[in-house]
């Protein structure tokens, strides 16, 4: 089958592998849609701050796919059904696990990240990874879900603690910030969208944001908002990202990090121990959350913006999103 593999920083290629075969506990997927998140640029140039990735590995963590054969002791899946995939993994019964919070298992081998993932025609998958897919939900749309969606929830709900009626600061609205600003503004947010990308501050606006920025024309005398920014989500990460969510949030308001921009770099001002900032980082998120989206994917309350393009595309794909030319999140069908 076609796969595309990681054999080394930049050394990105699509190659034909054996089709892969469930060990216990796991499940063969035909692949239906994977989606291409910044994190594999991360992995491809090599810009993780040293976070080992094997080689040679199979990318791809956002995954849509359909049962296709059981491995031995698996009964509670069902063939032929989609299911998206939570690419945390999670082992099911470290105390992380146990008590919900699956996204921080220490145990776990991360799809696309630490195991084989899903550009490629199937992909096997331990069984309590997969959340079945509403009828609804397209198969591009639960791809991104598992990720792109998923992330944006967990930082602002469950990270970010937000609130209806707060004020909340999104920071770069790509592929995961422009779900961010649906699902503040779904949750009774007011948002503030910041990016340096005209196109993309156009699409926040269609998408919900209440006031749009470019934020290298940020007046610090002016308040960007009719309220107070409780909340800044930062899905960029760089130096000076980070710098403005600590000039943004209010006295005793929560800075999520979720991008990574820079691993490294600033991180306490003097303000967030004077004014006690919360700087907060979110990872992912869990496997409950995985559900909850899916269903608000279900209900039309978020609607991803995904194109879908052809596997064997995927090197122009990531060259396209390298050079900031992705308007959303590119899911590609094998
Ligand atoms: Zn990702
Ligand atoms: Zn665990």
């Amino acid at each position: 089958m076609r796969a595309a593999r990681y054999f080394g920083p930049r050394d990105f290629r699509l190659v034909e592998v054996e089709r892969p075969v469930p060990a216990r506990g796991e499940v063969l997927l035909r692949v239906r849609a994977a989606g291409l998140c910044h994190s594999d640029l991360h992995i491809i140039y090599d810009e993780l701050g040293g976070y080992p990735i094997p080689a040679p590995l199979t990318l791809g963590h956002e995954i849509c796919g359909e049962a296709v054969e059981l491995g031995e002791g698996v009964s509670d899946i069902e063939l032929g059904r989609r299911y998206a995939v939570f690419g945390p993994v999670g082992c099911g019964h470290c105390r992380y696990c146990r008590s919900g919070r699956d996204n921080l298992c220490s145990e776990s081998r991360w799809m696309g990240i630490a195991r084989d993932g899903g550009y490629a025609e199937y992909v096997t998958v331990p069984a309590q990874a997969l959340v079945p897919v509403p009828e609804r939900v397209g198969d591009a749309e639960a791809a991104v879900a598992t990720d792109a969606v998923l992330t944006s929830y967990h930082a602002l709900v469950t990270v970010g603690r937000l609130e209806p009626g707060q004020g909340v600061a999104v920071i770069g609205v790509g592929g995961l910030g422009l779900n961010a600003v649906q699902i503040a503004s779904a949750l009774g947010a007011v948002v503030l969208a910041l990016d340096i990308d005209e196109r993309k501050l156009e699409l926040a606006r269609q998408h919900g944001a209440a006031v749009v920025l470019d934020s290298r024309q940020l007046d610090p005398q002016k308040p960007p908002l009719d309220r107070p920014i409780s909340l800044v989500a930062d899905f960029v990460g760089n130096d000076q990202t980070k710098l403005l969510a600590q000039q943004l949030v209010e006295r005793g308001g929560r800075v999520v990090l979720v991008g990574l921009g820079s691993v490294g770099g600033p991180l306490a001002a003097l303000r967030d121990i004077a004014e006690e900032i919360a700087v907060l980082g979110s990872f992912w998120g869990t496997r409950l959350e995985l559900a909850t989206v899916l269903d608000l994917i279900a209900r039309g309350i978020v609607r991803p913006r995904v194109e879908t393009h052809p596997l064997d595309e995927i090197l122009t794909w990531v060259e396209r999103l390298r050079a900031g030319a992705v308007e959303g999140r590119v899911a590609f069908v094998p």
